[in-house]
């Protein structure tokens, strides 16, 4: 299965991901967790995608077009997965096309896209709140979903996190990302995910779309 989640940052992607990824056996393929790993290692390479992240801009479509295409030719990807689940990816109709490219020459196909709809005044409330733990990489949500007591947690905050960067994160994803609806419309396998309701009852609708 080749699942696709469409939506603004905040709005339950990522932590829906993990658990869609878990019970659908899916390789979880997310752009920004791979970016974010890269730029641990603070060569030329490394400092310039750490640049773009924290000012909210996207990287080119070619770098990432790239980078993704390595991951789902990978024997690793191809053998241990019943499919992969694109969590950010992708974010423009370049990158859209690209991937039905590479999905058509592997003989795969995408299966379902995921559009988790939410206000942006609830994404800016959810995304300022939301915390990270460095050691287990756990996503934990001041509001919503909070970190366990009594647990020694190395909590931090995206920079991208931050406000500011938000609310130009959302600009750009309506001028660069939002015209992937349309381009996707045709295909006639976009759901509506109610992404303002509860991590818990957004995986119950997920559940009752997908097949088992
Ligand atoms: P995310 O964790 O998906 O919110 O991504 C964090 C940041 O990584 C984004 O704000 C972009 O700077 C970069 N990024 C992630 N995925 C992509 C993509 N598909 N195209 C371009 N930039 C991306």
């Amino acid at each position: 299965m080749i699942l696709i989640l469409l939506g603004p940052p905040g709005s339950g992607k990522g932590t829906s991901s993990i658990e869609i990824c878990k019970h659908h056996n899916l390789f979880p393929l997310s752009t920004g967790d791979v970016l974010r790993e890269r730029m641990k290692q603070t060569d030329e390479f490394g400092q310039y995608i750490a640049k773009l992240i924290s000012e909210g801009e996207l990287l080119s479509d070619e770098i990432i077009n790239k980078l993704v295409e390595e991951i789902v030719v990978s024997d690793k990807v191809k053998s241990e997965n019943n499919g992969i689940l694109f969590d950010g990816y992708p974010r423009t109709v370049q990158q859209a096309q690209f991937l039905e490219k590479i999905l058509n020459d592997n003989h795969r196909k995408v299966d379902a896209i995921l559009h988790f709809n939410i206000s942006d005044d609830a994404v800016v409330k959810r995304i300022t709140a939301r915390r990270i733990d460095r050691k287990t990489g756990n996503i934990y949500n001041l509001i919503s979903n909070l970190p366990p007591e009594n647990t020694e947690l190395d909590l931090y905050q995206r920079p991208d996190d931050k406000e500011e960067v938000i609310l130009h994160r959302l600009e750009v994803y309506k001028k660069q990302t939002e015209p992937l609806m349309d381009f996707y419309r045709k295909s006639g396998l976009i759901r509506e995910i109610n992404a303002s309701k509860s991590i818990q009852e957004m995986l119950d609708e997920v559940n009752n779309i997908l097949p088992e």
